[in-house]
């Protein structure tokens, strides 16, 4: 059991080691038994479409508090969750829990557009992803149009035919597909004409460029003509200012993530959220 191997795991530490690689082996733990000790919740963020003036998508984003280290980000976690083999269990925990929570907004008449869920490179590549897809939607009783995968290049590194494959069968229920933080890593164009997606994701290290460095103003607006021509939905994420939304859009990205309209809030305040936005 997951809670025994935590425990053990405390053998290791020998006083040769720092603190740095103590403190680590301790987030290890906790993160082994995170799940059954129900430590995780989900935030979500609003996408807004500036042209229709709605909320067009929310994103779930995970959080995990834990009693004794307090909260730690994703971007500690999660890589921290693919080296233990825990990343298929905690996605499959999201998939979950934002698929329930978005057929609870769409019974409650709120009208948010997909929930787009967080899909690691390695779960993604663990060969039950379209049947944990498929057993959530049919769980928890939610339109597979309300689903959107998110997806990042490191997927099509290795075994670019079986990851095509995973995303025909997903496309073929329904659930659509968006390549998230494009434009970081080796993004190569090819993936664009040969992948079955539906959108993607501009990062967030552009946008923070925008509009005034010119390098970056000049791949966001080759990356959106790009996406035009090929029929593919864009959303620009971590939006912090009026001169990033108005650049954005004026070379028609119309859809924003970002706190500029809202942060990641917990269910209760989302229909809040929705509303604003309108
Ligand atoms: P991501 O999927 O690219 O998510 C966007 C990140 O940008 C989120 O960070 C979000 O809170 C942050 N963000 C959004 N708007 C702004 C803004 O205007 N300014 C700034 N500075 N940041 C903004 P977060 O929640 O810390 O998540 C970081 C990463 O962790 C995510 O990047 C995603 O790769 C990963 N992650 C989060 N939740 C999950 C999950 O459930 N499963 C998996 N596999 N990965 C997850
Ligand atoms: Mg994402
Ligand atoms: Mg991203
Ligand atoms: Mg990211």
């Amino acid at each position: 059991r997951a809670k025994d191997i935590g425990r053990n795991s405390f053998q290791l530490f020998t006083p040769a080691m720092n603190a740095h690689s103590l403190e680590r082996s301790m987030m290890q733990s906790h993160l082994r038994t995170a799940l059954e000790n129900d430590e995780f919740v989900l935030n979500y963020q609003a996408h807004k479409n500036c042209v229709l003036g709605k909320v067009s998508g929310v994103e779930a984003l995970l959080r995990w508090f834990n009693p004794l280290i307090g909260h730690v980000s994703p971007g500690q976690f999660i890589p921290m969750a693919e080296e233990l083999g825990l990343i298929a269990s905690v996605d499959h925990w999201v998939l979950e829990h934002a698929c329930k929570q978005r057929k609870q907004w769409l019974d409650d008449n709120i009208d948010c557009g997909r929930i787009a869920v967080n899909i690691s490179p390695l779960h993604f590549h663990q060969g039950d992803l379209v049947d944990s897809v498929k057993t959530v939607l049919a769980q928890t009783k939610l339109p597979a149009n309300l689903l959107e995968l998110e997806i990042t290049e490191g997927c099509f590194i290795k075994q670019m035919e079986h990851a095509t494959s995973i995303l025909r069968e997903l496309k073929a229920m329904g659930v659509s597909i968006a390549l998230d933080d494009f434009g970081t890593g080796f993004s190569s164009l090819s993936y664009l004409t040969s992948l079955p997606i539906d959108k993607i994701k501009i990062d967030a290290s552009f946008v923070a460029k925008l509009p005034h460095n010119y390098r970056e103003s000049q791949i966001t607006t080759a990356i959106l003509n790009l996406a035009q021509s090929l029929e593919l939905d864009i959303v620009a994420e971590g939006v912090e200012t009026d001169a990033q939304r108005i650049f954005l859009l004026d070379r028609g990205c119309q859809v924003i993530q970002g706190y500029l309209f809202s942060k990641p809030v917990s269910a209760q305040y989302l229909p809040q959220v929705v509303c604003a936005l309108a």
